[in-house]
């Protein structure tokens, strides 16, 4: 790789998840140069949590032999239902949060401007905008990890919906009869296919009775199971986590094959720590699924492949929202936060 000395001004992208939090800092055309990483412990509240973003934060900024004031502005991706405009998490229950003013906040310790979106329309934006180049008009992102979550775009443009809440589609429901998801509906996509509902489906197969290479991996408890273990143990011939693998890989093809049929996007890319782990057990199962199930012609032409960021899409789409709303702001002189005018 092509090693270009980086340019001010710096942006910062922050992938905040139930389980780890993410900083990247990025330079102003959106390369990465360094990034730091935290665990959330999401039980010691929105105060704590804020607390452990700022500290990952800082250490992401001195790990890049930066300071804070040669920050431009930070975007933030959380999970759960935000509104981007207040920069409030109405709703997250993976952080056990509501109504938290996480933009403001964060805004106002750091004297910086913070933008928020929802993590999975977050990651699409880097996705699309910094791996495809903005190219092509419509695409679809699919992110499986702890749960589930999609981005569109529709012409070129982020789709949210009237609601804002377009691209829910973890809680499609693909099997009526499936196990109860945290929405309260049975069978939903996230129910069949996320990193818990695999664990869930492992964790129940054992109590069963059904053999695992996972306890030669992970010993006697698999709480600490990761999806990393599960392609070890599916490289050790491991048949139980070889089915449970290939099944939510067909559940995820099913999904792909009715949003083509919806929506019609030209590239499907599918992300998240699953598929970072297991693209190459899923994939195959994903794309003949998908073909399978799909309209004659609905997917002709059309790619289905792993995003390349993998878990940086996260941060990198933060900055990209960073970077975009900074100038929009800019441009209708709004700017009240950051006067002094790095740029
Ligand atoms: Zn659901």
């Amino acid at each position: 790789m092509q090693s270009t000395p980086t340019k001010p001004p710096f942006y910062l992208g922050i992938d905040l998840g139930g389980t780890k939090i993410l900083a990247g800092v990025f330079d102003s055309q959106l390369k990465l140069i360094g990034t730091y990483k935290v665990s959330t412990k999401a039980s010691r509240g929105p105060s704590g949590v804020l607390g452990r973003i700022l500290r990952c934060i800082e250490d992401a900024i001195d790990e890049c032999d930066l300071k804070m004031n040669q920050i431009s502005a930070i975007g933030i991706g959380a999970p759960g239902s935000v509104n981007s405009g207040k920069g409030v998490v109405n709703f997250a229950p993976n952080l056990g949060w509501r109504g938290i003013p996480l933009a403001g906040n964060l805004s106002k310790k750091l004297n910086a401007p913070v933008f928020l979106g929802n993590d999975c329309s977050v990651s699409m934006l880097g996705v699309y905008h910094v791996e495809l180049k903005s190219k092509p008009a419509n695409a679809l992102g699919l992110f499986i990890g702890t749960g589930i979550g999609g981005g569109l775009v529709i012409g070129g443009e982020p789709y949210r919906g009237f609601t804002g809440c377009a691209g829910e589609i973890g809680h499609m429901v693909i099997d009526r009869s499936g196990p109860l998801c945290g929405c309260g509906n049975r069978g939903c996509f996230e129910a069949l296919a996320s990193r818990n509902a695999l664990f869930n489906s492992i964790r129940k197969a054992v109590e069963q009775g059904k053999k695992t290479q996972l306890h030669e991996i992970l010993g006697r408890d698999l709480k600490d199971m990761r999806s990393g273990d599960l392609r070890k143990a599916i490289r050790r011939g491991d048949r139980l986590v070889n089915r449970l693998v290939r099944e939510a890989a067909e559940a995820i093809g099913l999904a792909v094959s009715n949003l083509a049929n919806v929506l019609g996007p030209e590239v499907v890319i599918l992300g998240g720590g699953v598929i970072e782990a297991l693209e190459h057990e899923m994939l195959p199962t994903i794309i003949r699924t998908a073909r399978k199930h799909a309209m004659p012609g609905a997917l002709t032409g059309v790619e289905i492949k792993a995003s390349v960021l993998g878990d940086h899409a996260g941060i990198t789409g933060a900055a990209y929202l960073a970077r975009a709303e900074l100038q929009a702001h800019r441009s209708k002189a709004h700017n009240t936060l950051h006067s002094s005018g790095n740029a």
